[in-house]
């Protein structure tokens, strides 16, 4: 077949598979014709093959073949037909003359689109670098545009893999490979693909560990006998627990993929595929939930659970959303195995679910449809992607990319869904509706912990209170949730009332001293007059709070009563006191940029006791309303305010100094106490130059502690303190903290 000049290639092969493509397609795209997809399909087919003619790939196919292939392995998501033409056409604008334009010419907008941006993600070849990284990014730009680009994608790498053995360079393969396992498999997951997933592993797991997959793979054909007969005989039992109850019922199985089926036996230190238990799962599908619990009751009374093998998903859901009930029992198939066997139970919705999601993706069109509103995670993707740096987010990729909300318990086992990163405090703003402002100690997992400790998925959270204990203004710098940050802003401002109201009362009183008069007596009956006005009690009050909170000019106030008197107002003692200032003095006029609490532009004043000679050495203090004023580090008020409500703050831009704090704590001998320390460090972030530990006597263990913190960070140290003395305090005796440089 072959001339001089021109290889003839042969199409008849891939031509067959267009066969199938069509046929299969038809099958579930009810709402048009066969004739229209059939027609569809060859025209992309055509156009594409027409392009590619005359290259080969390695595997010796005409190139056509890759693209029909990636379609026949997308098919498995019931794609759209602009999104199958789109799969056809998908390495046209990368790899032939052929441009965008030439697309938009002969398919719809949408079509040429999806190929716009493949040849995006293609782009950058796969290198395994900072170059991958900047081509992930695009991916998923591209994805949040458009979605369908990532099915495409994800078929188009699939096929990939399972050619890529005809790959010349093994290095080349391997790169490939870890790509795929980092990237692409972790993509396919979240998307719930997990047929996709699996199969991208098994190809990667080939190519990186061939001697174990050979390995893997003939224990499994082995024990294919015996899978079948498991089938059958489980079928057969739990249809004898199931028949007369009513449920109504399906039995599926679930076998294990090879690559997860390896790294099991690396987790558990096992050489033989037959070792595993969970190799072969029995999935029950049922009705509805509460048939889910009675199908479990019924196999919990007639097989042995397996203690601690036992979970509900449905009750808390994976932070993916999914949903079943696990259980693992004993004595099952008793004659022909020995191994407990795992259980799923689970709705035909919960099963459904998948395919429901990524058919959602097909049909978004229909603007604020519920499900496609999920998709919104890749807009944060997204977001994620611009804002991180490339280590970042290659990191962040490869632990969990998604893990956005973590579910915790309440010790009653109801759990609670709160963005990661949340706080024992952000839990009991959550469920508490009363104390919450009052919240002592967190238990987290029975153990005591701090209050801005990171809460992990499946914690259990129980929070101890006492109605005397007030919330921090400092928790406000490490809470997640919008609701705890409300909540404590407003407690803090009622809190603050009771303050006010006690500082406006000294403040009149000494004003009042002062030009001769009597101090304010249980009804305030020296304010009940002002300006010919007549207050009542509760406004009486309402002024002392004023005053206290700096919002009214006590000087004022008191010269108008003296007015009303028609007396003359002549203080004693004309020294003005810090206090009384007028609110024109709150503010300075230049502001510098001031980081306070970490963060930027927050609002702030400089206080009136430091506006004049505000020096470098600077820190913040949240006032009445939210309100933050700024002070010297040295400032006198300080001392009459509360430490708990001080934040750092620096001039931004200025040189960062750090001091080093020598601590010489004395414990009672008792393990674990230089593990919590080192906790507690790692927690706070606190940086550690020195940790040595000594004996002192026969019960008694010197720690001594070397930290460096920056200069603005000085609060820290106290905080730490407080936190060592909590957690430890059993067992600390004595400690000193010493500073050194500033
Ligand atoms: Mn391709």
């Amino acid at each position: 077949m072959e001339t001089k000049n021109e290889v003839i290639i042969n199409y008849s092969q891939v031509d067959k598979k267009v066969e199938k493509l069509v046929k299969n397609v038809s099958l579930y795209l009810h709402d048009l014709s066969l004739e229209y997809i059939e027609n569809e399909i060859k025209k992309a087919y055509l156009f594409a093959r027409d392009a590619h003619h005359g290259v080969m790939r390695l595997s010796w196919d005409p190139y056509i073949n890759h693209p029909v292939e990636a379609t026949l392995i997308l098919l498995d998501l019931k794609p759209d037909i602009f999104t199958i033409q789109a799969c056809i056409l998908h390495d046209v604008i990368e790899d032939t003359p052929r441009t965008y334009e030439d697309i938009l010419q002969v398919f719809w907008e949408e079509v040429a689109r999806i190929c716009a941006g493949m040849e995006k993600l293609s782009k950058v070849r796969y290198l395994w670098e900072e170059r991958t990284v900047g081509s992930l990014r695009k991916m998923f730009v591209a994805m949040s545009e458009d979605i369908r680009v990532i099915f495409v994608k994800l078929s188009d790498r699939l096929h990939n893999m399972k050619t890529l053995k005809y790959h010349p360079k093994k290095e080349k393969q391997e790169r490939i490979a870890l790509e795929t396992l980092n990237i692409y498999a972790p993509i396919a997951d979240r998307l719930w693909l997990h047929k996709f997933k699996n199969m991208l592993d098994e190809e990667c797991f080939k190519i990186l560990f061939p001697n174990d997959y050979r390995q893997i793979k003939r224990e499994l054909i082995e024990s294919d006998e015996t899978m079948t007969s498991f089938q059958r005989n489980a079928r057969l039992e739990i249809e004898n627990i199931l028949k007369d109850t009513g449920i109504e019922y399906k039995v599926d199985f679930r076998v294990k993929s090879i690559y997860s089926i390896y790294k099991k036996l690396k987790r558990k230190n096992l050489t033989k595929v037959s070792d595993l238990y969970d190799l072969y799962g029995i999935k029950i599908l049922v009705k509805d939930v509460s048939d889910c619990y009675k199908t479990l009751w019924l196999v919990h009374s007639v097989w042995t659970p397996l203690p601690k093998r036992f979970k509900d998903y449905i009750a808390l859901p994976k932070p993916n959303g999914y949903q079943s009930l696990h259980t693992t029992v004993v004595g099952l198939l008793r004659k022909h195995r020995q191994q407990p066997t795992e259980i799923q139970i689970k709705t035909f919705d919960m099963e459904l679910r998948s395919s429901i999601w990524v058919a959602a993706h097909f049909e978004y069109k229909e603007k604020g449809s519920k499900i496609a509103q999920d998709i919104d995670w890749v807009k944060q993707l997204k977001d994620l992607t611009e804002n991180l740096g490339n280590n970042e987010f290659m990191d962040s990729l490869k632990i969990d990319l998604f893990k956005d909300r973590i579910f915790v318990l309440t010790p009653r086992w109801d759990n609670i869904n709160l963005p990661a990163g949340s706080t024992p405090i952000d839990f009991a703003y959550e469920i508490h509706t009363d104390l919450w402002n009052h919240i002592v100690i967190a238990k987290i997992n029975g153990q005591p912990s701090p209050l801005d400790k990171e809460l992990k998925n499946g914690d259990i959270v129980e929070i101890i209170t006492d109605k005397n204990k007030k919330p921090n203004p400092f928790y406000i710098s490490f809470v997640k949730t919008t609701k705890a940050k409300n909540c404590i802003r407003s407690f803090l401002r009622n809190e603050d009332r009771e303050l006010h109201i006690e500082r406006g009362r000294e403040i009149l009183n000494n004003l009042l001293e002062k030009t001769g008069m009597e101090k304010l007596d249980k009804d305030l009956t020296v304010l009940k007059t002002i300006d010919d006005r007549i207050y009542s009690v509760d406004e009486r009050i309402d002024i002392l709070e004023q005053v206290g909170n700096f919002s009214t000019n006590p000087t004022a106030i008191v010269k108008k009563i003296f007015k009303s008197k028609n007396l003359q107002y002549k203080p004693k003692n004309s020294q003005k006191t810090p206090l009384l200032h007028t609110d024109n003095q709150e503010e300075k006029k230049t502001q510098k940029d001031i980081i306070i609490g970490w963060e930027r532009g927050m609002p702030y004043k400089v206080w009136v006791c430091c506006d004049e000679k505000l020096s470098d050495k600077i820190v913040a203090y949240i006032n009445s309303k939210g309100v933050i004023t700024i002070h010297n580090r040295n400032c006198k008020t300080l001392n009459r305010l509360s430490k708990d409500r001080l934040l750092s703050a620096y001039y931004e831009g200025e040189e960062l100094n750090n001091i080093i704090f020598d601590i010489n704590f004395l414990f009672e001998n008792k393990i674990g106490v230089l593990k919590n320390l080192s906790d507690i460090l790692f927690d706070m972030n606190i940086n550690t130059l020195e940790i040595l530990s000594k004996r002192e006597g026969l019960d008694k263990t010197g720690l001594y502690l070397k930290l460096e913190i920056m200069d603005h960070d000085y609060l820290i140290i106290d905080r730490f303190l407080d936190r060592v003395k909590f957690k430890l305090w059993t067992s600390l005796l004595d400690f000193e903290v010493k500073k050194i440089g500033s």
